[in-house]
């Protein structure tokens, strides 16, 4: 640690500058989020300190007073926020005040460059914790010493403009923050106690502890989690989420329960409006804070939910967890890993519900977050069952844009049915522009279709549904009935031409593909490649594609089945005889025309080449 008597001076990391530019500069009329934000950092910063004294045992100070005191100074202009929780050290002054580390600042600049918007109302949604105090001031002076025992006394000063100074503080200087607001001018109507209270009744309830303004005491603390059902109002539900997630949206859906067996637990877990993984902002962490009778033990507690349940916001308070416990033997806990269970469980059921209550929320909120549940479904063999029944997707009997789910699926099969039939493919008109597609609906058979990137990866895993084993409809061990539906009789080639042909045709292409067969599933096409069950699915190889761009990728293996029915085919037959090296060329493009359709053609330069070829061939007289 750097200890000096000369101040030291230092520019703020480019993106603190940026937030500071667009704060100052904003016309935003909400400024006075500035105090929520403060509060909130000194409730952090108090929550933290009450744990620290139970793992560390040893803090600067251990008997000042846990609250949150507000001095306003109505003949000086200033606002000044002290807590006696964590302070911070020269070095945490550095990495806190001068960098960005929040996440809903990154959300913010991020939205902010999107939007192009330089007069931002984003402002509102996201809050820019600390730096919001240069909403309203035009110096900001953060007095702190910190917990540690080698900590110093130290002031960080800045007009949010340059930089920022750090210098030894002088006199007597108590553990935890004193941040100290000049005001500007045009914001000196916040140098009133009556303002100050007024801003703080919105959600200071939800500060567990004391916030003082002179002799007054504006909060009565209140752990809702802990209350019943029928005493907390939607509002304050919603205002609890907004100071908890640091959140400035409304949740989408809210579960609040409390049980006695197998632990006792309340919790209370929101699922927000927005995923912000959607918009490019790499892995959320963990959301939910863990309690023990109101004290907080970790407020980003990893482990105590499943990695696929990071979008959830709340909190999780069990009496039953020993309140020492530290971050690092937590994941080792026992009664960690029963919560986790429980609760998890518990948030199953109450998606399966909302799901079947509210058909049209469900698939709002299916919309951005069902990524989690394809992971969860995915990774967690704990919970896969519960999970597959919660995904959405289309099928070959829903209308465009419609949902439906595995076990709606289900009581639409035909009678002995026992597999799931999927397709994958970039979107819906693909897959039923395909091939694969027609034979499976000529039997009566539904189809489901996947479009989503990560759908792949989540059928690698996710092999049955019910017992009922999940089989990709463009894959070659795909056993149908004969169809009566479809026209056999006449027209279809003769078994000894049939296999005359296949056998031509394993030799013009036997080094592209794997088998040669007549196949019972085509009824417009002339022929389609199938992929092997084990073998790579055309999202796959992209996929692989993408992620080595430079490493060849391994063989295709496809098998071709041609539909012994079609014109086509059995024009090939009499080429075959009449006209070989014409029935050479249309061979190879018969396969590339399937390949294409399949979406693993990856030359397509002989595809159209011969495609002119072909067509001269055709006008020839
Ligand atoms: P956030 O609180 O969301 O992390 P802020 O920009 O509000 O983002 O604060 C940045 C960091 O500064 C906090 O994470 C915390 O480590 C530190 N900090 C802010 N206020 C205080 C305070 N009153 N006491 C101790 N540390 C603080």
């Amino acid at each position: 640690m750097s200890s000096t008597n000369t101040p030291e001076k230092r520019e703020f990391q480019a993106e603190v500058s940026q937030v500071l530019d667009i704060v100052i500069n904003s016309l935003y009329t909400d400024k006075e989020i500035f105090v929520r934000e403060l509060v909130s950092n000194a409730s952090d910063a108090l929550e933290k300190l009450r744990h620290t004294q139970l793992t560390e045992g040893e803090v600067y100070q251990s008997n000042l007073d846990m609250e949150i005191k507000i001095e306003v100074d109505e003949e000086n202009k200033t606002v000044t926020i002290i807590d006696h929780g964590l302070g911070m050290t020269r070095e945490e002054l550095h990495e806190n005040l001068g960098t960005i580390a929040h996440s809903g600042s990154k959300a913010f600049i991020k939205a902010l460059e999107e939007s192009q918007q330089k007069e931002s109302p984003l402002i509102g949604q996201f809050g820019v914790g600390f730096y919001s105090a240069f909403m309203v001031a035009e110096e900001v002076r953060v007095t702190t010493r910190s917990w540690r025992p080698e900590g110093e006394n130290l002031v960080w000063i800045s007009d949010g403009k340059t930089g920022y100074e750090i210098e030894p503080a002088e006199g007597e200087v108590d553990r935890g923050c004193r941040i100290e607001m000049k005001l500007r001018e045009d914001c000196e109507e916040f140098a009133s106690d009556a303002r100050i209270k007024q801003i703080l009744e919105n959600y200071s309830s939800f500060v567990s502890f004391p916030i003082m303004i002179g002799e007054d005491r504006v909060n009565k603390i209140e752990a809702i989690w802990r209350k019943k059902k029928t005493e907390v109002s939607d509002e304050e539900y919603n205002e609890f989420y907004k100071f908890s997630a640091k959140a400035f949206d409304e949740p989408r859906y809210r579960m609040h329960f409390s049980s006695e067996m197998p632990i006792e637990i309340n919790a209370l877990l929101f699922v927000p409006a927005e995923n912000l993984e959607l918009w490019g902002m790499g892995q959320m962490d963990p959301g939910v804070s863990l309690y023990c009778k109101n004290v907080l033990i970790d407020d980003k507690a990893d482990g105590l939910l499943p990695e696929w349940l990071r979008f959830l916001r709340g909190v999780i308070d069990s009496a039953d967890i020993p309140l020492n416990i530290s971050r690092e033997s937590m994941q080792d806990s026992s009664l960690v890993r029963k919560l986790n269970k429980v609760v998890t469980k518990r948030f199953l059921k109450f998606l399966a519900s909302e799901a079947k209550d509210d058909v049209d929320k469900y698939k709002e909120f299916y919309g951005k977050f069902s990524r989690f549940l394809k992971e969860g479904a995915a990774v967690d063999f704990d919970h896969r069952e519960s999970l597959s029944k919660l995904l959405r997707f289309e099928s070959s009997m829903t209308e465009v844009g419609e949902l439906t789910g595995f076990e709606d699926y289900l009581t639409r099969a035909k009678d002995g049915q026992d597999k799931i039939y999927y397709l994958t493919g970039a979107d819906r008109a693909a897959i039923e522009g395909g091939p694969y597609l027609e034979a499976l609906k000529s039997r009566g058979l539904e189809v489901i279709f996947f479009f989503d990137t990560i759908d792949e990866y989540l059928l690698q895993h996710l092999r049955e549904f019910d017992g009922k084993q999940l089989v990709s409809a463009a894959s070659s061990g795909l056993e149908l009935e004969d169809d009566d539906n479809i026209e056999t009789e006449g027209d279809a080639l003769s078994e000894d031409d049939m296999s005359l042909l296949t056998e031509f045709l394993t030799g013009e292409l036997g080094e592209k593909i794997e088998n040669v067969s007549a196949g019972k599933r085509l009824v417009s096409s002339p022929a389609a490649v199938m992929t092997p069950q084990d073998g790579m699915t055309a999202q796959m190889r992209a996929m692989m594609q993408a992620m080595n761009p430079d490493e060849p990728l391994p063989p295709l293996k496809v098998d071709l089945e041609i539909n012994p029915r079609h014109a086509l085919i059995h024009q090939l037959s009499d080429a075959r005889e009449n006209n070989p090296e014409l029935a050479k060329l249309v061979s190879v493009q018969l396969l590339d025309n399937a390949l294409l359709a399949a979406g693993l053609l990856e030359n397509r330069n002989d595809l159209v080449s011969r495609g002119f070829q072909l067509m001269e061939e055709a006008m020839k007289k």
